[in-house]
């Protein structure tokens, strides 16, 4: 089945086949500063199974060889392409159009969270 997801402003759009490999959220201060937002909700689809479908997006090297993707137009992240991860596009879950797709199992770079959230669940807090 193939699933969707879209910008703010909805020019930037993508589709996928095949199933999510992986859903987290990530602390790390490079998301952190990338989103504005204290942590960030990820998931990865095989590369395979990923397109763009309408405005290319803007890409920014976050990191040598890793590019965060962006609307460019209305400014929204929308996926890190990892040059490391072979296999996966990362993506924002929060960008999907079917939110019921979202079932975070772990949390990434722990040891990066802000201490003015408070995190209540039982999932793994993964150093790094
Ligand atoms: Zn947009
Ligand atoms: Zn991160």
């Amino acid at each position: 089945m193939t699933q969707t997801g879209h910008c703010l402003c909805g020019e930037t759009t993508y589709a996928f086949d095949g199933e999510i490999v992986w859903q987290g959220h990530c602390h790390c201060e490079s998301c952190r500063r990338n989103t504005g937002s204290p942590l960030t909700t990820w998931f990865g689809v095989p590369r395979g199974g990923f397109r763009w479908t309408g405005r290319t997006p803007g890409s920014y090297e976050s990191t040598p060889g890793n590019h965060r993707l962006f609307c460019t137009n209305c400014g929204t992240p929308m996926a890190y392409d990892g040059g490391w991860d072979k296999k996966t596009m990362h993506l924002y879950a929060v960008s999907l159009d079917d939110q019921t797709l979202v079932a975070p199992t772990i949390h990434f770079h722990h040891e990066e969270a802000v201490d003015w959230l408070t995190i209540e669940d039982d999932l793994e807090k993964r150093i790094g």
